[in-house]
């Protein structure tokens, strides 16, 4: 049987790897040796509990999660870690301090601002958001809770090139949308979250990557659903979690692993992303949104010379059976989000799709 499928430029949820879609299609109404679909098992049964010990070790394996640190999966986005990290992590009295990069960190600030005392030690808003901060450009609190950052903003289609140093303070990473498109180095965060629905699987599932220590911060009078001490302490399984999303995010990084881990999918990152840019920067009919050092390998952001040429770009690409180039609603333009998942030869369409477009419009 084969399905047409198109090239869905999606910025979330979004594609996910067809042998993944393939493997849940054949298993969905009974998993192998079992005889029920993973929606309709206990999670305290033993396939369950496997299933997702599996994708715990799977994530370990693939980003190199040291033993110090416990890895959760957990459920209300990552949008719910913005309140999630500064109830458990910003201690009485101390100051958080975030890096805005673009309207995520600005909802983080937002959320955390509810909480306790936040600093911004540095925002690249005035410039909207073409660029994360140089280093020189970061004031940080002495003392603070913890750094809060965000990797890769997934609207400006700005990215993070570097660590910034910030000495003995947990780092707090927002990393939804470009989580295991790289090699990463997690001993120089504190704290990873990233909603699944970019780079990991299906939406509903969150992941938490946290050092064991800053647990001892989350207090009893938390409600227990948004306390990382007892999610880390029930296994993820404090109540119901999100069965068929981690099930699907195993499948994933299974996949991951064929595909051959971090530096492999990173070399096609890097090549993917170049091919695109490339044509963006052949000709003044593009205006790529970010500056070249902080450009987005998986969200590539660019405007036209007018809306309405925007709007016929990317009503012309759907019917070309290129979907999903539309720009978020907040900045316009035109967003092609390339992650992990989305196929190289996508990018090849695109980039002759867009060549003739200019060929018509230009
Ligand atoms: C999509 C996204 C979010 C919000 O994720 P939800 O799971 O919808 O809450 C937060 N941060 C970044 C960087 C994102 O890309």
């Amino acid at each position: 049987m084969s399905v047409h499928r198109i090239y869905n430029f999606s910025a979330g949820p979004a594609v996910l790897p067809l042998p993944v879609l393939e493997e849940a299609q054949r298993d969905l109404v009974a998993l192998p040796g079992v005889g029920m679909s993973v929606m309709e098992i206990s999670h305290r049964s033993k396939t369950f509990e496997d299933i997702l010990a599996r994708a715990v070790a799977d994530m370990r394996e693939l980003a190199g999660i040291p033993d110090h640190y416990k890895v959760l999966f957990l459920q209300g986005g990552a949008s719910m870690q913005f309140s999630m990290v500064p109830m458990n992590l910003l201690t009485p009295g101390a100051t958080a301090d975030y890096i805005v990069t673009g309207d995520w960190g600005k909802k983080a600030v937002k959320e955390a601002k509810k909480v306790g005392t936040v600093k911004i030690a540095a925002t690249t808003e005035s410039g909207n958001f073409t660029r994360v901060p140089k280093p020189g450009e970061l004031q940080f609190t002495p003392g603070a809770a913890y750094v809060h950052m965000t990797s890769n903003e997934t609207i400006h289609g700005n990215e993070w090139f570097y660590v910034p140093d910030v000495g003995a303070t947990p780092l707090v990473c927002d990393m939804s949308s470009d989580v295991l498109s790289r090699p990463i180095d997690i001993a120089k965060y504190g704290l990873i979250y990233a909603g699944a629905q970019k780079n990991l699987g299906p939406s509903g599932v969150t992941v938490v990557i946290v050092r064991e220590d800053l647990l001892a911060r989350s207090t009893d009078t938390l409600p227990a659903m948004m306390n990382y001490r007892i999610e880390a302490e029930n296994g993820s399984m404090y109540n119901t979690p999100p069965a068929f999303g981690i099930y699907i995010l195993g499948l994933v990084l299974k996949w991951l692993k064929g595909v051959g881990g971090l530096t492999a999918i990173d070399a096609i990152n890097e090549r993917k992303a170049r091919a695109l840019y490339a044509e963006l920067d052949r000709s003044g009919f593009w205006k790529p949104h970010a500056d070249k050092d902080c450009r987005s390998r998986m969200n590539v952001t660019f405007r036209l010379a007018t809306e309405d040429l925007e709007k016929k770009f990317a009503k012309e690409a759907t019917a070309a059976g290129l979907d999903g180039l539309k720009g978020h609603r907040s900045v316009g333009g035109i967003r092609a989000s390339i992650y992990n998942a989305f196929p190289e030869d996508g990018v090849t369409a695109l980039v002759q799709f867009m060549k003739e477009f200019e060929k018509k419009n230009g």
